[in-house]
């Protein structure tokens, strides 16, 4: 039973537990689904740094090949990386082997399209509808090709990125940076880019393992060793990536991790700074994003969560920066990809500008906390909650984007159901957090009251 548990199949692509749910025949097929749904395009096929991962590309590009594809192969690379790679090479797809933050054992197949951005719901349905049905493409063995190896991506990635930042800029400033890149897929990138950024770079957790020695979630409780370095080597600021290097997170000067949060808040103000333009985030983001915008009398548009949805929209409303608050930064004038890559050459950028500590630029922002719970629900009562929330608080001012959005003066609540599991989540923001504290409870006892009335 564990096998069938631990699958999941989503729109946000397939992820399980290598060896158990996630095996190389169900891998295949997968690949084999994408490769009949892109009638044997070219596919670029890169993966994180999981011990697991060399298995999983394995049988990736056997799926792929015997459905006809022409594949590239970049290996060990950041997701953004892969993404930037299939525009660059106008391929048809990619295949991105990486289960993100999730524990070592798990993997994934994320699937991306021509434009660099992942496929969207109903492109995502498409295709599990080919998995479901089994009627792969599949060639004459004479047509079968060879995977080509491609190993300029990383390189290509970062000459790409520097061309939109100030480097001269950036590299008189000889900043001393601290990273964390939690043996993942930013451990061969990042201090590449840190070098031709002119910085003296010092690393933990650099070696590209998949052996993770903390949780690979850059969030500030997973972020100890990285202070304690940045105290250390008395370094300007710290980052930390995720396992796929979509995520950042800073750490400042004084060793304290600022929260994911404010990694976009630092980009949105610096780039509205210099160009005015709309921003797109998720209904689930910090309100300092509309603070900042104000300041400079920009729009920001929410979007439902997901990169994807940010990215689409971000394109169809030319955005000039947009991301998730989980430490997401999208630049599009590099591409429509989460890119952490990205985010530390734009934080760079804004630090040399402005001239001060990292520490002094987050406190000019406004300052609010977040508060992010979940509550175990049977999927079939989720509608039904989610309808009496609505009717409860009909008379507040609302976001029905995804999910409800209560929204008053210094607070909000974002409650919506999750993507990949049976549960609400509760995301609520205020001044302080005892103020989000209490948000999150007034809707627990909600939810609560509406289970009893139900029984
Ligand atoms: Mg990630």
């Amino acid at each position: 039973m564990k096998a069938i548990t631990s699958l999941k199949i989503s729109i946000s692509g397939v992820r399980g537990i290598v060896g158990e749910s996630l095996t190389p025949i169900l891998i295949s097929n997968f690949a084999q689904s994408f490769g009949t749904y892109l009638n044997s395009g070219l596919i670029v096929v890169g993966r994180d740094t999981r011990p697991s991962g060399g298995m999983v590309k394995k049988a990736v590009l056997s799926g792929l090949l015997s459905s006809g594809c022409w594949v590239v192969d970049i290996d060990i690379a950041p997701v953004p990386t892969i993404q930037l790679m299939v525009e660059e090479l106008k391929a048809d797809g990619g295949i991105a082997i990486t289960a993100s933050h999730n524990p070592v054992e798990w993997n994934a197949l994320k699937f991306i399209r021509s434009d660099g951005i992942f496929l969207n719901s109903y492109q995502a349905e498409e295709l599990l509808d080919i998995y479901h049905q089994g009627d792969f493409k599949k060639v004459e063995n004479y047509k079968i090709r060879d995977v080509k190896k491609e190993d300029k991506a990383i390189e290509n990635h970062i000459k790409k990125i520097l061309k939109f930042v100030d480097v001269d800029l950036i590299r008189k400033r000889k900043f001393k940076v601290a990273i964390d890149t939690c043996n993942g897929a930013g451990s061969l990138a990042t201090p590449l880019l840190l070098k031709e950024l002119g910085c003296k770079m010092a690393g933990i957790n650099l070696e590209p393992t998949g052996i993770f020695q903390h949780p690979p979630e850059p969030l500030p409780e997973n972020l100890k060793s990285l202070s304690k370095f940045v105290k250390e080597k008395d370094a300007d600021i710290g980052f930390a990536q995720d396992a796929d290097a979509d995520r950042l997170a800073i750490v400042n000067e004084k060793g304290v991790p600022v929260g994911e949060e404010y990694t976009l808040v630092l980009v949105v103000d610096f780039i509205l700074s210099q160009k005015r333009g709309t921003v797109v985030t998720n209904l689930s983001t910090t309100a300092a994003i509309d603070d900042v915008a104000n300041k400079y009398n920009c729009k920001v548009i929410r979007t439902r969560v997901g990169e994807v949805n940010i990215a689409e929209k971000m394109k169809k409303e030319k955005a000039v920066i947009g991301g998730e608050g989980t430490g997401g930064i999208i630049f599009p004038e590099v591409h429509f990809g989460r890119d952490s890559l990205v985010g530390i050459a734009l934080v760079l950028w804004s630090l040399a500008s402005k001239k001060t500590k990292i520490s002094h630029l987050i406190e000019s922002f406004p300052q609010y906390r977040i508060v992010k719970r979940k509550i175990a629900a049977d999927s079939t009562k989720i509608p039904t909650i989610i309808k009496n929330l609505k009717e409860e608080y009909r008379d507040e001012k609302l976001d029905l984007t995804e999910g409800i959005k209560i929204i008053r003066d210094n607070l909000w609540i974002h409650i919506r159901p999750s993507n990949t599991e049976p549960v609400i989540r509760i995301i609520s923001e205020g001044k302080t957090e005892k103020k989000a504290e209490e948000a999150t409870e007034e809707i627990l006892n909600k939810i609560k009251k509406c289970f009893k009335n139900k029984e």
